[in-house]
């Protein structure tokens, strides 16, 4: 039998990406070549995201764009947009498949089924009555220098603004051996760092009773060949000073946190229904910066809740300055039906949510750099990756500098001692030193 052609397309977060990969190796598995998706294939799988309304229309784009490239391709629409908008995905024309977001283990076999039966297939399960882990990890050498490990899924908290509740269903963590056999695989494959991510990380453990986040930090950092770990997003409400004081043991996490804080207003966090005020989220900074001084500290921020007046919106402002972030990521607020937002009073206007996005965009800018300056002349330990041109490779330092430095191909996936010369837009000029 000739071997199938399948291509894959990701929107959307950490966790789809690390999920497309592990099906991809599901394919490859069972013989299916993988393309790339601007070519002809025989199966175009779509891992869908629905966290705003254009992940949505991106995905319709990205449909339509198979269909172009070969009519008769079988389309399979995975993952959050058709969880939560079954009906939606099932009746634009093309689509063959769709199965949701604790379904993505079981996509070769779907798509088998389809090739037998020509039936479209619906695969969508009440997700908020999913209490099991799904199995999936991604193991092969991908020719990089960063692997991700899923550790959780779901969320338990329901804010008012956001689907992934609904889309992910309750927290559920993969038991802590498997997290440690997956990270022990990916160090004997040389990756140098591991990424630990999931739809809310802070939750790890909360299912299993006896496990917690620092627990496979803990395990993690124990692992020969890993040097370095790097956390995704984290809950505020997790940094206690004595969780911080126990992270600066662990030598190979990177001093590097993300902390969504949404708004700086607590008027407005009452309202997202967060569950920190202002001022506890500043004590968390305050003791971060205590322990670890030069640690970056990125955060989300959001602009145009509902009901977020100028007050509010320059509160949030002064906040987001007060606390000098190294990153921020602007989204502007979308409403997504289901949420309670959704139905909230005082929909704020476009263009006074586009005007506060572009002065959130310029802080964060200001803020990084300023935060870059402060390294300028010193030494610091670089993960060089990729090869930008020229003989330029970039890397990370461990708290999220991206610096630039003229080598060669023996300097990928390793990690060398860089001066820092110079800014260069959001990045640093460094030398190998
Ligand atoms: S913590 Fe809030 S914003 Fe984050 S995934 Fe859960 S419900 Fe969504």
């Amino acid at each position: 039998m000739v071997a199938l052609d399948v291509a894959f397309y990701t929107l959307g977060c950490k966790v789809n990406q690390y999920e497309t990969e592990a099906i991809m190796e599901l394919f490859q598995q069972r013989g299916y070549n993988i393309v790339d998706y601007n070519d002809a294939a025989d199966v175009y799988i779509i891992n869908t995201c629905t966290v705003t309304s254009r992940g949505d229309a991106k995905s319709r784009a990205l449909i339509r764009k198979a269909l172009k490239k070969n009519e008769n391709a079988v389309i399979a629409v995975v993952g959050c947009y058709p969880q939560t908008s079954p009906e939606e995905v099932i009746s634009i024309p093309g689509v063959d498949i769709i199965a949701g977001t604790d379904e993505k283990s079981r996509i070769v076999d779907l798509v088998e089924d389809y090739l037998r039966n020509h039936s479209k297939i619906i695969n969508i399960k009440d997700i908020r009555k999913n209490r099991k882990f799904e199995r999936l990890s991604v193991l092969k050498n991908r020719d990089r220098t960063r692997a991700y490990i899923k550790i959780e899924d779901g969320c338990d908290l329901y804010c008012t603004y956001c689907i992934v509740p609904y889309a992910r269903g309750p927290v559920r963590s993969k038991p802590y051996e498997e997290v440690m056999d997956e990270a022990r695989k990916l160090a004997n494959e040389g990756f140098k760092e591991v990424v630990i991510t999931g739809i809310h990380i802070s939750s790890y453990g909360k299912d299993l009773g006896n496990v917690g986040l620092l627990d496979v930090l803990r395990g993690i950092n124990d692992i020969e060949g890993i040097c370095r770990i790097r956390l995704s997003s984290l809950e505020p409400r997790i940094l206690t000073e004595d969780n911080i004081k126990e992270i600066t043991s662990l030598e190979k996490l990177c001093r590097f946190f993300h902390i969504s804080l949404q708004s700086g207003s607590d008027e407005t966090l009452r309202r997202m229904h967060r569950r920190y005020t202002a001022d506890e989220y500043r004590q968390i900074v305050y003791n971060l910066r205590k322990y670890i001084p030069d640690a970056g500290i990125a955060t989300d921020i959001m602009v145009g809740f509902p009901g977020e007046t100028d007050e509010e919106f320059k509160e949030s402002y002064n906040f987001v300055k007060e606390m000098n972030f190294s990153h921020m990521h602007v989204f502007q607020y979308s409403p997504r039906k289901g949420t309670k937002a959704y139905e909230y009073e005082g929909q704020v206007e476009k263009k006074v949510k586009e005007e506060r996005s572009r002065m959130m965009i310029e802080l964060a800018r200001e803020m990084k750099v300023g935060f870059n300056r402060r390294f300028i002349g010193t030494t610091m330990d670089v993960l060089f990756e990729n090869d930008t041109g020229d003989g330029i490779y970039e890397g990370l330092t461990d708290n999220y500098i991206r610096v630039l430095a003229k080598g060669d191909e023996s300097m990928r996936n390793i990690i060398l001692p860089a001066k820092l010369l110079n800014l260069n837009g959001l990045d640093v000029v460094g030398e190998i030193v």
